[in-house]
């Protein structure tokens, strides 16, 4: 019997929670998740170690070529990022990779070019994937898309203490500050703007636990493709 493929689009802001939603859910229902902010984060990572300015598109276009990026999953389930080979995982989740990822996902050239390696993961299995334009975009025919929002303050808070356990000694007004920063430029962009796609359901966790947040969007998957009945 083939098993139907399902596609969660999860799309946001920073720090509303997607990742961390999207793969609570996706390993609830053996689905494969796809951070796909992760692949414009090595874009932008590349383009530092290589002194390009991240808003110098010809730049960055040149770059590319250049670049060996690839993802794979590791025994515990984790996307792993590879640039040129190097697992660079953990570098990219830096605040100044974020403003790199942040500045180079604003290039058409960029996103056109990053279209099918995240376009093929749904082809073949269930996925959960999360990022910016995923719904509007990347799998425009997805089962179900979810816009997840938060007021900028919450997610401030919440993603100053992912940084923190870091041992990241950025201070809450840095945090707010990037923040704010990157939704403008995240929502004012000319190439694939975020905003929620026409068929989405919003869901704005601002007062919601993270663990209330994993139980309302499963019930929404469940609920979609019939699942756990
Ligand atoms: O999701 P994350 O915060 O890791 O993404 C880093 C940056 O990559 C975002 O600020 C956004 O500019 C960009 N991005 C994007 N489209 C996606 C995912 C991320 O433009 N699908």
């Amino acid at each position: 019997m083939s098993e139907k493929i399902c596609s969660v689009a999860i799309d946001g802001p920073a720090g509303a929670g997607k990742s961390t939603i999207a793969k609570a859910a996706a390993a609830r229902y053996g689905f494969i998740y796809v951070d796909t902010g992760a692949i414009y984060r090595t874009v932008g990572l590349a383009a530092k170690r290589a002194g390009v300015e991240p808003r110098d598109e010809a730049g960055v276009l040149d770059l590319l070529p250049t670049l060996s990026i690839r993802f794979d999953y590791g025994e515990d389930g984790a996307q792993r990022m590879f640039l040129n080979g190097e697992d660079v995982s953990a570098l990219i989740r830096t605040p100044e990779i974020s403003m790199y990822a942040s500045a180079v996902s604003a290039i058409p050239g960029v996103r056109a070019y990053l279209l099918d390696m995240q376009r093929n993961m749904a082809k073949t299995t269930s996925v959960v994937m999360d990022g910016r334009d995923i719904g509007t975009v990347v799998l425009p025919d997805a089962g179900l898309k979810i816009f997840l929002t938060a007021s900028v303050e919450e997610r401030a808070k919440r993603r100053l203490a992912e940084l923190a356990a870091k041992g990241d000694p950025s201070t809450y007004e840095e945090v707010l500050a990037d923040m704010a920063q990157r939704d403008e430029n995240d929502t004012n962009r000319a190439a694939a703007p975020l905003r929620a796609a026409e068929d989405a359901v919003r869901v704005d966790t601002s007062a919601l636990t993270l663990e209330e947040s994993i139980e309302h969007i499963c019930a929404l998957i469940e609920e979609r493709f019939s699942l756990g009945a």
